[in-house]
């Protein structure tokens, strides 16, 4: 898909909505101003949200390329996911059973996708696939997309530059809108694969015997630009409701336009800070954030959300159907947040979901779905095992997708 102007992508959206969106946005229509947002957290930056009356998955990345495979880069070995030794397909089998898992009915409205890299749009086309749901994501994404044969027509691609001061604020249902914001990724200059802007050129060739793709940051799976964050909004006036998304960030260079072959989308709290004023926002119910301590310490002062969720802390490879790995620590962050008076709302399993109402953020234990999959409601860990896990976690530093 070619770029376009941010007015001519708001509009050619807002006439591309699929039908069923439509459809029951005009169903709902009464009880918008009422609608909860439920959101569930399926494993590192994967989520299923459902915010007025749409149903929308969020990277939805359930395969899990091995570790073996990946190559470090010679040039810059802290890009340590560079390269590749062998292709990679994804797992349709597993995609599906979360699918049904999620929904009877298996209704899905969009896939949005935070940025491109392995471990977030592995999946993202398949989704698209199997539902028909849009992708909205970046150019690599749309490209990704279109290399596992989606038409054009399904993945509209979003650049999250404010840089004019106006940006991109798309109307997915009566009363529910996004607004895309350009972040950066996790990193810094001595992993530039990962960290610096990079997009795909065109589409990838997926390999001739597998149809299996290169994972590799500096293959296939670029981090596309950055990242697009979003900052949802629902329901009308005094009613609305909030929150932003966000899965990389670094506090390396989070206010330093991100670039791409020299042309600028802005820098991320700048975008972000564009976003909340076109909004009319001064604060969030809630934030699903990365970057730990460091990254908050630059985000909370923009953003004031009432509640931080942990978001793209439970490694890379670990399998996913164990269900989570280990608790999530991070002391620092828990007392800066503490300081701020906002309330740190870590996961305990996979496919917690937490509701946000008028009456702020609960979590709830989801018992249903996880038993589908057969995750218990609150993962067990002995006191060994989460002794060690600790040690891992902080080891891991506040770097996402870098552990
Ligand atoms: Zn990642
Ligand atoms: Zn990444």
């Amino acid at each position: 898909m070619r770029r376009f102007s941010s007015a001519i992508a708001l509009a050619l959206l807002l006439s591309a909505l699929p039908s069923q969106a439509q459809e029951s946005g005009r169903q709902e229509e009464k009880e918008s101003k009422r609608d909860a947002v439920e959101l569930t957290w399926m494993s590192i930056a994967n989520w299923y949200f459902k915010v007025g009356p749409l149903r929308i998955v969020m990277d939805g990345y359930i395969t899990r390329v091995p570790q073996r495979i990946f190559v470090r880069s010679q040039q810059f070995p802290a890009d340590q996911y560079a390269f590749t030794s062998e292709p990679w397909s994804s797992n349709a089998t597993d995609v599906l059973r979360v699918r049904y898992a999620l929904e009877a009915e298996g209704r899905l409205d969009y896939v949005l996708a935070g940025h491109s890299h392995f471990d977030h749009t592995y999946d993202t086309a398949l989704w698209a696939a199997l539902t028909g749901a849009e992708i909205i994501g970046g150019h690599s994404t749309c490209l990704q997309a279109r290399s596992q044969g989606l038409p054009a027509s399904q993945c509209t691609e979003v650049s999250g530059s404010w840089v004019t001061g106006h940006g991109e604020r798309l109307q997915l249902a009566k009363g529910v809108t996004v607004r895309v914001v350009r972040f950066n990724h996790s990193g810094n200059a001595s992993n530039p694969f990962q960290h610096f802007g990079r997009e795909l050129s065109g589409p990838p060739t997926p390999d001739a015997a597998t149809g299996g793709f290169r994972a590799g940051v500096a293959e296939d799976f670029p981090n596309g630009g950055g990242g697009r964050a979003f900052l949802f909004t629902t329901g009308e006036d005094g009613d609305r409701l909030s929150f932003f998304v966000n899965n990389s960030a670094s506090a390396f260079d989070l206010n330093a336009p991100v670039t791409v072959g020299g042309v600028s989308f802005g820098s991320p709290l700048e975008n972000l800070a564009a976003a909340m004023r076109d909004a009319g926002l001064t604060h969030v119910d809630a934030w699903i954030g990365t970057g730990g301590l460091a990254v908050a310490q630059l985000v909370v002062p923009v953003l004031r959300p009432k509640v931080y969720i942990p978001n793209h802390w439970d490694g890379l490879f670990n399998p996913f159907w164990a269900g989570l790995p280990f608790p999530f620590k991070d002391a620092n962050l828990a007392a800066y947040l503490d300081a701020q008076g906002i309330q740190l709302m870590p996961q305990q399993q996979y496919f917690d979901k937490y509701r946000l109402d008028e009456n702020g953020v609960t979590m709830q234990s989801n018992r249903e779905v996880k038993q589908r999959l057969g995750f218990s409601d609150v993962q067990p860990f002995s006191p060994a095992t989460a002794s060690v896990a600790r040690a891992v976690s902080a080891a891991m530093g506040p770097e996402d997708c870098d552990q």
